[in-house]
């Protein structure tokens, strides 16, 4: 894939970029390593107010950057906007909270003397990351990578190659020493030379399963740390007692953010028959309600899909999905033009076998599933090889414990969508990837626990 800033909006190439070679990719690996070396040494007030002053330049020119995003990408120009000020949120809490998830422990006081754990960081952190939400994807790791002492290599996804240099510039500008945060214009095949180089201690991709698959293959021939945060087919289970407006309003939400291009969308909604028509027809008509086009636009909802091949794959899931008997209740269709629009798409009575049930579907494409009972829905909800997020509705406490039990995913979210925070633990289980971010535990993933006993 070319490194270039293509407007999905219009389907126009605005600028492209040569990839480093191999002799500024060598420049940049040195560079970290050496600047691990005196960022673990720098003090965490020191470390964390730089993570801080980050939180500042991004509120700056939040406009700048969100324009970047929309444009690059094609997130509504408000949801841009929005995302940056959740990247000041998250630099704000690592920078006020670093210090307490850092703290030593004593774990043993006794005769024998003690037992301390003490956090350091492991070094240079490879990050390889996804365009869907540019700027919050990389700031979720490089705050709490950076307050713990590691220095960060962005390997970014090749659609957004300023929004890439972007976050390079706010590092620096927040005063992060030469070396502390680098971008690599770089193409997918040369990441496993860089997690291969001793000087990269590990490595974090959020991205699909098939470069999961590839980073967590190289990390594992390298014997490096590795998180992978892979995607998602998130049911949204509906159950008689849901608040109904409730639920499918928030349904059209939870599978349209983002354009539909969220791994913790919501996309297969697990519908009890005795609301399936109900719930269907409100959700339906949230979906033909949506306000498609220019993503620049306030008034626009759903703006394009990324890029032309995320569009051609969405249409060729959706024709397959009706070729196999689903019914298609509302959109199908790319619309037109040279920008890379879908129509939001209800499925309805998809099968537990179904193109949306076996597939990650990463557009504005809802498929919905009958079930016939509370076991029935928890089954077709876990009929997925992915494990990422859920989200349940009802008021009946006892099904509420059930679905909190039974849901296999990284996370619960019962009578509201999932969404990620930086004080709550976000990842997956089965093919949606292992290791988790944000959180105590999302900062802890790239640290060495050492164990240290005095007698
Ligand atoms: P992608 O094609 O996997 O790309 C993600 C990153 O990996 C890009 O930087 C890409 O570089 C790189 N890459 C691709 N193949 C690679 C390989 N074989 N070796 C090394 N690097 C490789 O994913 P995407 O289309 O950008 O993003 C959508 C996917 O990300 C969806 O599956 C979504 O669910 C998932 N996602 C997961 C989370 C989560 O937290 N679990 C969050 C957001 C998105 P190039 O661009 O140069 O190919």
């Amino acid at each position: 894939m070319p490194i270039a800033t293509v407007n999905p909006t219009t389907g126009e190439t605005l600028q492209t970029f040569p990839a480093h070679d191999d002799a500024q990719v060598e420049a940049a690996l040195a560079r970290a390593a050496d600047a691990a070396r005196s960022w673990r040494r720098t003090p965490l007030a020191e470390r964390a107010a730089v993570v801080a002053r980050a939180a500042e330049v991004l509120d700056a020119d939040r406009e700048r950057f969100a324009r970047l995003m929309t444009l690059e990408m094609g997130k509504p120009l408000q949801a841009a906007r929005d995302e940056a000020a959740k990247c000041a949120t998250a630099c704000r809490w690592y920078a006020e909270h670093g210090a307490r998830i850092l703290a030593p422990e004593t774990l043993v006081d006794d005769a024998q003397g003690t037992g301390r754990v003490i956090l350091q960081p492991l070094g240079v952190v490879l990050a390889i990351m996804p365009w869907n939400f540019p700027f919050w994807q990389v700031v979720r790791f490089a705050a709490p990578a950076l307050v713990a002492g590691n220095v960060g290599l962005l390997k970014h996804a090749s659609n957004v190659p300023q929004c890439a240099l972007a976050l390079e510039e706010i590092f620096t500008r927040a005063g992060a020493p030469a070396g502390v945060f680098q971008t690599l214009l770089v193409e997918a095949r040369r990441v496993e030379a860089i997690i291969a180089d001793p000087r990269v201690a590990a490595a974090t991709l959020t991205g699909s399963e098939g470069a999961g698959a590839s980073v967590g293959a190289a990390a594992g021939r390298h014997l490096k740390k590795v998180v992978l945060e892979l995607g998602g087919s998130d049911p949204f289970v509906v159950m008689p007692s849901a608040d109904l407006d409730a639920a499918a309003r928030t349904a059209v939400t939870a599978r349209t953010i983002n354009n539909g291009q969220s791994c913790i969308a919501a996309k297969r909604f697990v519908v009890h028959t005795n609301v399936y028509d109900a719930f269907l027809e409100r959700f339906v008509a949230g979906m033909r309600a949506l306000k498609v086009g220019d993503p620049m636009d306030a008034a626009t909802q759903i703006g394009p899909l990324a890029t032309a091949q995320v569009r051609d794959d969405v249409a060729d899931q959706v024709r397959r999905s009706v070729d196999e008997g689903a019914r298609l209740m509302c959109g199908g269709a790319s619309l037109g033009g040279d920008g890379f629009f879908y129509a939001p798409t209800v499925l309805a009575d998809v099968t537990r076998d179904g193109v949306p049930a076996r597939e990650e579907v990463f557009g504005p494409v809802a498929a919905v599933f009958r079930a016939r009972d509370l076991d029935d829905a928890i089954a077709i909800a876990n009929d997925t090889p992915y494990g990422l997020g859920s989200s349940a509705w009802t008021r009946d406490a006892e099904e509420m414990r059930r679905l909190e039990g039974e849901l296999e995913a990284g996370s619960v979210f019962l009578n509201g969508m999932v969404v990620s925070d930086p004080r709550l633990p976000f990842g997956g289980i089965k093919r949606s990837g292992h290791g988790r971010e944000l959180s105590a535990i999302g900062l802890r993933e790239f640290v060495n626990v050492k164990t240290v006993r005095t007698a």
